[in-house]
This record gives structure tokens, C-alpha cells and sequence, in this order.
């Protein structure tokens, strides 16, 4: 299960409403910030999320409306020291201005105790964890080296407990050794293999990000039977000149991504000021269902074939 936390969902100027273009990813306890447009800190503060363990940003890409936080973030996480490291993970161009940002205007030739490392990333895998991966692909916008984010649970056996109790498997680390598929020998003497207590082999819950993007083409493969995909909508199809000219969707092509690559759910986020709600959400509803127009401090848990506000 993933948990979702949009800290700001406006595109290119924040609204009265809406701040600019943010959210955390979260898998138990680990933590991913997804861009920081400027007025993230407070927006993280007032979210209740709280900065431990935000040590892990992805960007998206360069524009200045997913960046420019991160000036703010670090320069309160350097004079906080309650880190030790942070990773900023992005294509080239996007952290060449990243890194001009920190370096030259938050930091200017001071050395911060906090470990600030940069990594570059051309697409395919981005971190490696016990029970998920998350991973990177290329994604058409208007500057070079764009991605997205791709968030998969590994598929695991479930542990069958009246298995379990057959087998008369007493408490004790016999069970997990069990679950990491290994061959355990009991107090008694017996051997006991994996196969003998797991069930059949579940897929994870698959969730897919998508910043600013121009295109839907080349997404069709990342973004299949995602069990959530989360999307730019900037504009409605009426503009949809402008949306191609600036390199953004249209609700009704974020719609029918979802619903032409088996996706579960869509929320979609990066809202322009220029529309109501109600009318991306219409627009998109016609072609696919099952979608939700972010809003700030909006929570969702993102599961197997679920997706629930909480
Ligand atoms: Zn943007
Ligand atoms: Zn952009």
C-alpha cells in the first residue's frame, strides 16, 4: 500500500486555493517528495506530515513552479541539522538548475554539515527497497530530460496461517524465514519449505506519477493496469491549442490514457487557475469514471485495484 499526500496541485502560479506543484509518495516508512514548487515548507507544516525523513526528492523536471522549495527546504534543513543527507533525484538540465539554486543563492560558498547529493538520472531504476522499487521514465514536456515516476510493489506469496497450524510451525523467526522463501529446519527436526505455507504469488500495487507532460503516446506501456495513475490536467479540450503549445494535457487526454491503458484510478493535479474544478472533472468523467481532481492536503491510499481519500 502506498499513501499519497498532494501539498500543492496548481500549475505554474499558486491560487487562493492551491499552491504550486508538490506531493509526498509514502511506503511505510519511507517517504519520496515529488517536486517542491515554492511554498512547500509551509505547506508541509500545515499538511501535519511533519519534515523527518523527507530526505528523498524527485524532480520532475526544471520549471520553476516544481523547484523553486527546494531553496526554501534546504536552507531550513541546513540550519535545522536534523539530517545527515539528502538525495535530489533528476534529469540533468532539471538539477543543473536545482543545483544553481542551492549552491548559488541558499548556500553561496558554505559548506552545510547536511550531505547534499545530486543524481542524475536518464530513466529506469531510481531506488530498490525490501518490498518496492521505484523507477523513472522519460516523459515529453518542454524541456530536455523530463521523467516520471513509477512506484511497484514487488508481487509476494502470502503467508497461509492455517498452513501454518497444520504444520504445527511453533512461533518464532521459522515463519518469516518462511515468508523470505526460505527452507526452515524446526526444533523437532522437520524440514519445512516455502511452498508448503505461501499462497499464490500476488502482484503489488502499482502507482504511477506523470508531472507536466505534452504527450499521452509514449505512456501507454509505463502506465498499464496501474492501479492509480496520478496526471497533469492543466487544460480542458476547448483549449486544447494551448495545451499542445505549452506542452500540457487536456483532462479528456489524461482520461483517456487511463482508460485506454486499463487503468483502476486517475487523479489528476497540476490545475490551472483559468478553471473550475468541476469542469476538468466533467470533462474527464465522460470518458473514465473512476477519477478525482486533487486539491491541497487531499490524502489517498493507494492499494491493489483501491484507491480511498482517507
Ligand atoms: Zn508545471
Ligand atoms: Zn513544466
Amino acid at each position: 500500500m502506498f499513501e499519497i499526500v498532494f501539498l500543492g496541485t496548481s500549475a505554474s502560479a499558486p491560487s487562493v486555493h492551491r499552491g504550486l506543484t508538490s506531493q509526498v509518495v509514502m511506503h511505510a516508512e519511507h517517504r519520496f517528495l515529488i517536486d517542491a514548487g515554492e511554498g512547500t515548507q509551509r505547506q508541509i507544516l500545515k499538511s501535519g506530515l511533519g519534515f523527518k525523513r523527507l530526505d528523498r526528492i524527485l524532480v520532475t523536471h526544471g520549471h520553476l513552479d516544481h523547484i523553486l522549495g527546494i531553496g526554501g527546504l534546504l536552507s531550513t534543513f541546513v540550519r535545522w541539522e536534523t539530517m545527515d543527507e539528502i538525495e535530489i533525484v533528476g534529469g540533468k538540465a532539471a538539477l543543473e538548475r536545482v543545483r544553481d539554486l542551492v549552491f548559488g543563492v541558499v548556500l553561496r560558498g558554505k559548506y552545510p554539515d547536511v550531505d547534499i547529493r545530486f543524481r542524475t538520472i536518464e530513466g529506469g531504476p531510481v531506488y530498490d527497497e525490501k518490498d518496492f522499487t521505484v523507477s523513472a521514465f522519460p516523459v515529453n514536456h518542454r524541456a530536455p530530460g523530463c521523467y516520471g515516476f513509477l512506484f511497484q510493489e514487488k508481487a509476494r506469496r502470502p503467508f497461509l496461517p492455517q498452513k501454518a497450524e497444520l504444520l504445527d510451525i511453533p512461533p518464532g523467526p521459522w515463519r518469516q524465514d518462511l515468508v523470505d522463501g526460505k527452507v526452515v529446519t524446526l526444533p523437532d527436526g522437520r524440514e519445512v519449505t516455502p511452498d508448503q505455507v505461501l499462497g499464490e504469488e500476488k502482484l503489488g500495487t502499482k502507482l504511477v506519477h506523470v508531472g507536466d507532460t505534452g504527450t499521452v503516446d509514449d505512456l501507454y506501456e509505463v502506465v498499464r493496469d496501474a492501479d492509480t495513475l496520478i496526471i497533469e490536467a492543466t487544460y480542458l479540450e476547448s483549449e486544447q491549442d494551448l495545451a499542445q503549445r505549452f506542452g500540457h494535457l487536456t483532462a479528456f487526454q489524461a482520461a483517456t490514457l487511463a482508460r485506454d491503458a486499463g487503468v483502476e484510478h486517475l487523479i489528476l493535479t497540476h490545475i490551472s487557475r483559468r478553471y473550475h474544478e468541476q469542469e476538468l472533472l466533467e470533462e474527464a468523467r465522460a470518458v473514465f469514471p473512476r477519477v478525482e481532481v486533487a486539491r491541497d492536503f487531499d490524502r489517498f491510499r493507494v492499494k491493489r485495484g483501491e484507491l480511498k481519500k482517507v
